[in-house]
């Protein structure tokens, strides 16, 4: 601490090169690089412990369950019988902890591309993979997700995509583009389920209305759908897609029903009233959603504007 008391060292989250929100750091608890990226993990003073990887913040301690409830509740419990799931990306486990609640899933993977993200998390994320690592249930794949979906002999109910930004250095940015999302449509059941994190409403709108629209190209049924995260401040964007099923086409009380019947433990953030809410976009988003024209292709792959890195432009 300052003599006045002020943190001294603080956490850079660029919005653009003109917006930057600070987070206070209390300690950087680990950092490294691996072959893919640069790992960091800070404890903030407001938010508590962090994921960094690359510049770009993956989601902070106190209120992660609002992110990873919102990228995987909607799916499984709108799909009929989630048995099997996949999750591409994902690494400090959050994402495969909710999928690990629901007592009808009997197998889940988990492929992420580098295992040095993975093994961190094991260490100093306790509260985000809180032990589902163990589970008997989860597969844990390192592998690049593209590769697996299109060599995998499996079929999913539920494929949930929780990787990083569309970065064209990044490992992921071919996880975007209407290839991709073709190879994992093949790899779908008959009532099969995605649910894409797509970015965020803003002011990176353009990146969140390209991919919701590149799944457009692909998936009869596409449903854009955000949830507020306090540590980003603002509206992150999400994307399910499905064969037929359509989350308009369930009551909150229904949800309700399922979610109390097929989830180990309680939910903080998802219900009937919060699914609503979820999938009732405002105006400027809609809009934003509706005039995108671009499809993102391997041969063509958009560079995001996003939020934490100090490049975006
Ligand atoms: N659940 C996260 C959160 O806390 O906000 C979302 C990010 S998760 C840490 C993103 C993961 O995607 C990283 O662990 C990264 O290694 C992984 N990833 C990036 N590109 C990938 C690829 N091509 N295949 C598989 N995983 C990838």
């Amino acid at each position: 601490m300052q003599e006045n008391n002020l943190p001294m060292r603080w956490l850079y989250d660029y919005f653009s090169p003109y917006e930057i929100h600070k987070h206070a750091i209390k300690k950087t608890i680990y950092q490294c690089n691996s072959k893919f990226q640069e790992i960091e993990i800070l404890d903030t003073a407001t938010y508590g412990r962090c994921l960094i990887l690359d510049n770009e913040v993956q989601s902070f301690e106190t209120d992660e369950f609002i992110y990873h409830e919102a990228i995987v509740n909607p799916a499984l419990v709108l799909h009929p019988n989630p048995v099997k799931v996949a999750v591409i990306g994902g690494g400090e486990g959050s994402t495969l902890r909710e999928v690990l609640r629901f007592n009808s899933v009997k197998s889940a993977y988990m492929i992420d591309i580098d295992a040095k993200v993975v093994e961190c998390a094991k260490e100093h994320l306790p509260t985000f993979h809180e032990g589902c690592f163990n589970d008997s249930r989860a597969t844990i794949v390192y592998e690049d997700g593209r590769k697996f979906i299109e060599n995998s002999k499996e079929n999913f109910d539920v494929i949930v995509i929780d990787i990083t930004c569309p970065r064209v250095e990044s490992p992921a940015h071919k996880l975007f583009t209407k290839e991709f999302y073709l190879a994992v449509l093949n790899k779908l059941t008959p009532n099969g389920i995605i649910a894409v994190q797509a970015s965020t409403t803003f002011p990176a709108i353009n990146s969140f209305s390209i991919i919701c629209n590149t799944i457009n190209s692909v998936f009869p049924n596409v449903f854009p759908y955000a949830a507020y995260v306090p540590s980003f401040s603002m509206l992150w964007g999400y994307c399910l897609a499905t064969r037929g099923l359509s989350p308009f086409n369930i009551s909150n009380d229904d949800i309700d029903k399922r979610v109390s019947e097929r989830i180990t433990g309680k939910l903080r953030y998802y219900d009937g009233i919060t699914h609503q809410a979820l999938f009732s976009l405002p105006k400027y988003v809609r809009n934003a959603l509706s005039e995108q024209t671009e499809i993102n292709m391997d041969n063509k792959p958009f560079v995001e504007m996003y939020p934490g890195h100090p490049n975006s432009t």
